[in-house]
């Protein structure tokens, strides 16, 4: 089968959190399964575009509004990913070193879907299913079904729509109305959600088959989706929860190049205790307390607002007994707070505040326990990752995080699990944590031993989604 991925994120070319994971992942395993997986992602201008040499497959224009631009799609020449890479490149919109956070971030993405459209639309290659994720390639599917100048061509074309993270849902204003190409007008109420032009509710409403990266989060979804609940209810008989996998290879404690020392099970002790003691020297903390660590966006659904007031508390109650080394980005008050603590706290809390992929590996190698006490979490990847690497995760009940982790209080359970984001809630998880180290290590090593041997890779969930795509086929 021939499978077209359209995204905004893809791992190694652009990654700003879990749909960067997945869309570089994902693809590479249906490759293996014997299909053919494509990738389409905006030309950002990001380091690894200059590393690779690219080869120019096609051109064309077209319109934005009264806007009228070139567009260019290159692929990758060695195919080192394991699947063929294209990029879409336009002038003045999607040259930027950045994903996201731009004032045009609508039109970027409006003309990046027109244009991966039109492409599409003069490709002689066919793709049997278009996959596209997330809101920025959200009006894919309506355009395929009920846009002039591709619906001749694409109508017939199966699309598939992932959510990877519904509470962002790209809302335009009726007003820039002109941005789309011309479309059936009596469709119009299947672009609208509340009053606003809503990409993620055109994408629910219009894609033959909508997915979920767990099934727990599609539960929640009928209940609390930005607005968009009812919605999900509505449209639940197209709905499924496809759980989120993890590329075994990049993350493999075993053959991790990123790693001071790399280890496999039977190396777990040795292996982290190196790792741990690295970090500890780059932030100046005890290598052998225990070592927490948070690493996310620092957001209010990761309840990342919640931890300064956690790391205060947990810095007396637990005088002595825990070390902590966060890192994060994102909300510039709580940086700047999170800053200060690790000044307050030196030789306790460390902080690095940015993105930084090599000392994320090193993190989830290097800690004990992770922190996750996010408000919604539609499947979260570091508790994967974090587990492969032998750190139990400390987890709030939701979404994915409850569909991964069991509470070591129940049977077989090899995680810590608390109900409530709030600071007392994850104050006594740390706690339980601290509790396990200090008085049953035993229990923790066969824990962490237990949790290095899931196997979360692709394998499973991509043959899932190929099944969803037979259905549709
Ligand atoms: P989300 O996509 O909501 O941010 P996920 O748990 O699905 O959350 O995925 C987060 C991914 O981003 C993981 O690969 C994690 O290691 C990575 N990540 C998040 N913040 C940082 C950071 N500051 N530096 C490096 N990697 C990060």
């Amino acid at each position: 089968m021939k499978i077209l991925h359209v995204s905004a994120e893809c791992y190694p070319m652009a990654k700003a959190g879990g749909l960067g994971d997945v869309v570089g992942a994902l693809p590479k395993y249906q490759q293996r399964a014997g299909h053919v997986a494509q990738v389409v992602v905006p030309m950002y201008r990001t380091p690894y575009l200059y590393k690779k040499e690219w080869e120019l497959v096609h051109q064309g224009r077209q319109q934005l509004g009264t806007y009228q631009f070139s567009y260019s799609v290159i692929r990758e020449k060695s195919r080192e990913l394991g699947f063929d890479l294209y990029l879409v490149d336009i002038n003045g919109l999607l040259d930027r070193p950045k994903v996201y956070g731009y004032e045009d971030d609508p039109q970027r993405f409006i003309a990046f879907q027109l244009s991966v459209m039109d492409w599409v639309c003069h490709w002689t290659h066919r793709p049997d299913v278009i996959h596209v994720h997330d809101h920025h390639t959200g009006l894919i599917p309506f355009f395929m079904r009920y846009a002039y100048p591709f619906r001749d061509k694409l109508q017939g074309v199966p699309s598939v729509f992932t959510i990877h993270n519904a509470q962002y849902q790209g809302w335009i204003d009726w007003q820039h109305r002109d941005w789309l190409p011309p479309y059936d007008e009596w469709k119009s109420g299947l672009i609208e959600w509340a009053g606003q032009i809503n990409p993620l509710a055109a994408a629910v409403k219009s894609a033959w088959k909508v997915t979920t990266v767990s099934y727990s989060y599609l539960e929640e979804l009928r209940h609390s989706a930005n607005g968009m609940e009812k919605l999900f209810e509505y449209e639940r008989g197209k709905c499924s929860g496809i759980l989120n996998g993890i590329d075994a290879a990049v993350w493999d404690p075993s053959t991790d190049p990123l790693l001071v020392k790399s280890y496999g099970i039977d190396q777990l002790a040795p292996g982290k205790q190196a790792n741990k003691e690295s970090l500890c020297q780059q932030f100046g903390l005890d290598p052998q307390k225990p070592l927490f660590t948070f690493i996310g966006r620092l957001v209010h659904e990761k309840a990342a607002d919640l931890l300064p007031e956690v790391i205060h508390q947990c810095m007396h109650h637990f005088v002595d007994r825990m070390s902590l080394i966060l890192l994060g980005s994102g909300d510039s008050t709580l940086e700047s707070n999170l800053h200060q603590l690790a000044q307050q706290y030196t030789g306790r809390f460390g902080a690095y505040i940015g993105y930084y992929e090599e000392l994320s590996h090193r993190l989830y190698a290097g800690a004990d326990f992770l922190l996750m006490p996010s408000r919604v979490e539609p499947c979260g990847l570091n508790q994967l990752y974090a587990m492969r690497y032998g750190t139990v995760p400390l987890v709030r009940n939701t979404g994915g995080l409850r569909d991964t982790v069991v509470d070591m209080g129940e049977w077989q359970g090899f995680g810590i699990r608390f109900d409530q984001a709030s600071v007392e809630d994850i104050v006594y998880s740390v706690g339980r944590a601290l509790d396990l180290y200090e008085q049953n290590p035993s229990k923790l090593q066969g824990m962490q031993r237990h949790i290095m041997g899931f196997d979360h890779s692709w394998d499973r969930s991509a043959a899932q989604y190929l099944e969803l795509y037979q259905s549709i086929r």
